[in-house]
């Protein structure tokens, strides 16, 4: 099996990764309309993929496929998406802001899909947005979740598909400026500079749990 089809067990067999184990994606989640899945390389604190069931449209573009009928099925999912990364987060962090604490939902937690997806099946990412992550390790992991690369699901779906993809990638994944989510500071093309930085921004608003 390819690496782009990785998430295709999950959608045939969810009920073989319900329990912590050796495999990179743990499901939280499965009926027969969709998956939800922690990410196994995930690129924030809290990182859940949510995967339609249905084998045709699990093949659809996810700049298309995503019509309001389909968002309107998919949205119990989200919200169980948000449910689950709020009560995980709190587990493992004290926020120390209190007006984010009371808006996690609206204000930490960012939900779509890549303009370029790299992997064949169709899912909606549903993350915090911390990018506080060791799997989070170059320019590009960062863009994709920080540019216009990032389609929310408020703006799907789009009109179409990417006609050009690379042209995609160019302007959003390799010649965007990196620019810090929290506070809107530029560091071009210094990505060990942003992580520290990130790091920074992180410890100002959360501290571990000891338990
Ligand atoms: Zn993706
Ligand atoms: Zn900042």
């Amino acid at each position: 099996m390819s690496w782009r089809g990785a998430l295709q067990q999950y959608i045939c067999h969810p009920e073989k990764y319900e329990t912590v184990s050796s495999t990179e994606s743990q499901v939280i989640y499965h009926d027969s309309t969709a998956v939800i899945i922690t990410d196994g390389f995930p690129k924030a604190t809290e990182h859940l993929l949510i995967l339609p069931r249905n084998a045709s449209l699990s093949k659809v573009h996810p700049t298309t496929a995503l019509t309001d009928h389909i968002k309107h099925k998919l949205e119990r999912y989200i919200e169980i998406a948000i449910k689950y990364i709020i009560k995980d987060f709190k587990s493992k962090y004290e926020i120390l802001d209190n007006n984010l604490a009371e808006n996690l939902e609206r204000e930490f937690i960012q939900i779509g899909i890549h303009h370029v997806p790299s992997m064949n099946n169709l899912h909606v990412h549903v993350i915090t947005k911390d990018f506080h992550s060791t799997r989070l390790k170059h320019k590009k992991h960062y863009n994709s979740f920080n540019t216009g690369f990032f389609v929310k699901w408020d703006d799907l779906p789009l009109k179409e598909r990417p006609s050009d993809p690379k042209l995609i990638e160019k302007k959003y994944l390799r010649d965007h400026d990196l620019i810090c989510c929290y506070c809107g500071q530029n560091f071009t093309n210094k990505f060990s500079k942003l992580k520290e930085h990130l790091n920074e921004e992180f410890s100002k608003r959360f501290v571990p749990n000891n338990e």
